[in-house]
């Protein structure tokens, strides 16, 4: 039993005694606490089914229409397609100040589908896109924490806005601007996300990893018969490779945090046709905004010359995402932690343990520790001397547009790779589901806190105004750009069919580990 509940306990039995004497805010939290348990079912339900979908990212069309379905049982009102954007959506419950918004990201990730619960590499559907990085958990998280606030809201009188919005394409990093940008942001007063990780934990100030801009070069050339008469054609591919050599010799003069790196998205056609056109598609990445936008000043003059070499032309430079560095508002993260010590790490059984150590195994990892079992500290700011860059998360603009946090909870194991199948295991499973529990716990205290201590808002907003005091958030999205939807949709037409197959079905299965007839944990025999 963790700490929370054998509060719980307490309550009901001395609660006579100490309610006078108890702030009121104690008295919600339990409830908040109390009414998250009571939702342990549709956690579980929510984890397991999106999972289940795993859609890519602006192809999450069964995951959003689920979504919607729940928060719309749940009296929130929904507008759909926001930005322009089909998958995308703002639901809202509630009525004046202060406006809370919640978040969390709900795409997955290419060639990561995996059976939940297999310590090794067994896809469900080979090649299919799934949750290696986790998202099929974060909306849960949010969700449940949302109705326990509702509830708690409607019983004590409690004035306020809930908002409820989707992290699509995160992996593209390719909407949250735009949400700004359309003034989603504009009414809120605090934004809480959430993120999978493999602790329950909160940071402060200037995150670690880079921010980044996504785009996309596209060069125009001219066919010929690549044998019969070669030097009447222009190659565009040509110009894709010479832009790639001259970015790869560029790096040696970079400083470290940067990270740069490509796809190409069209090499031609057929090996005997000059290529007419060909695309290559870059992620720039470095620590703030400057730095990032001269790495797409470089970028566009690499471009440039890869024209004048091949003698083609650059017919476009489309920018497909981009992403502020994130930088964390302290007095709510503070907020957050004394949450996070309350709730407390969920218990893992040996299952859980034994699932853990053998994934760890299979990654290839020197430390084979299983699941944490003594919270992270409350970290601060990464000054950028300590910051060597790493991944970036769209959050970043809307944590430069309203005091936000993220809370990382502990639905995933550690040591992994990221963005691979080997992080998909535990995500339709025990570990999964609890982590998630504990993150909706968190959550809704901290929503109690928001909604019922006007001073924490009021702190929240004078740290952001000191945050925001010289440095200014530019958009890296132009006014003329407009969100990339259209990405991922052909790799979903190729395997949505087969994957309905195995879309979760709660009607006849307990859980998607019963419907897959997997054995928890199955691990590989010595
Ligand atoms: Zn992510």
């Amino acid at each position: 039993m963790n700490k929370i509940n054998l509060k719980s306990l307490l309550y009901l039995i001395i609660v006579p005694f100490l309610f006078a004497e108890n702030p009121p805010s104690d008295k919600l939290k339990l409830m908040a606490v109390e009414k998250v348990d009571s939702q342990s079912k549709l956690i579980q339900e929510m984890v397991d089914m999106i999972y289940s979908f795993g859609e890519l990212g602006f192809q999450e069309i069964e995951t959003s229409n689920y979504l919607i379905g729940i928060l719309e049982q749940n009296g929130f009102k929904v507008t759909r397609g926001i930005s322009g954007i089909p998958t995308a959506w703002m639901a809202e419950w509630g009525k004046g100040k202060p406006v809370i918004a919640l978040g969390s990201d709900i795409d997955g990730i290419p060639k990561s589908s995996q059976m939940p619960g297999v310590a090794y590499h067994k896809p469900i559907i080979e090649g299919a896109p799934g949750h290696g990085e986790g998202h099929n958990s974060g909306q849960a998280v949010i969700v449940a924490a949302a109705i326990a606030m509702k509830e708690i809201m409607i019983n004590e009188k409690i004035k306020g806005t809930l908002k409820i919005w989707p992290g699509v394409a995160e992996e593209l990093v390719a909407t949250k601007a735009y949400f700004v940008r359309d003034g989603y942001f504009k009414d809120v007063d605090a934004c809480i996300f959430t993120h999978v990780s493999s602790n329950l934990a909160v940071t402060h100030g200037q995150a670690g990893g880079n921010g980044l801009l996504s785009v996309e070069y596209s060069f125009k050339g001219k066919t010929a018969h690549s044998a019969g008469s070669p030097w009447r054609g222009k190659s565009a591919l040509d110009a894709v490779e010479l832009m790639n050599i001259g970015w790869n010799f560029r790096r040696e003069h970079l400083r470290p945090p940067y990270r740069i790196h490509y796809i190409i998205t069209d090499g031609g056609d057929q090996p005997n046709v000059v290529p007419r056109n060909a695309s290559v598609w870059y992620y720039l990445r470095e620590l703030d905004y400057e730095h990032i936008m001269e790495l797409f000043d470089y970028s566009n003059d690499i471009a440039e010359g890869a024209a004048k070499m091949s003698g083609t032309e650059l017919i476009s430079t489309r920018i497909l995402g981009s992403a502020w560095p994130r930088h964390f508002n302290e007095p709510i993260a503070r907020a957050m932690y004394t949450n996070i010590k309350e709730v407390g790490l969920p218990t893992w059984d040996k299952k859980d343990q034994t699932l853990a150590k053998a994934v760890q195994k299979e990654a290839g990892n020197k430390e084979i520790k299983g699941l944490p079992t003594e919270l992270d500290s409350l970290r601060g700011p990464v000054s950028s001397k300590n910051n060597w860059g790493g991944g970036s998360d769209d959050i970043g603009d809307i944590s430069w547009t309203v005091p936000t946090v993220t809370l990382r909870f502990p639905s995933n194991i550690p040591g992994l790779p990221g963005h691979n199948w080997l992080n998909g295991i535990s995500m339709a499973t025990p570990i999964a589901h609890k982590g998630a529990v504990a993150g909706a716990k968190v959550t809704a205290m901290t929503l109690v806190d928001l909604f019922t201590d006007k001073g924490l808002i009021k702190d929240a907003k004078k740290y952001f105004k000191n945050q925001t005091k010289e440095t200014k958030y530019q958009p890296m999205i132009r006014k003329t750009d407009k969100p990339a939807i259209e990405l991922n949709e052909e790799i979903m037409r190729n395997y949505r069919n087969e994957m309905k197959k195995f879309y979760y079905d709660p009607s006849k299965y307990d859980t998607y580990l019963d419907q897959l007839g997997i054995t928890y944990p199955t691990i590989k025999k010595k």
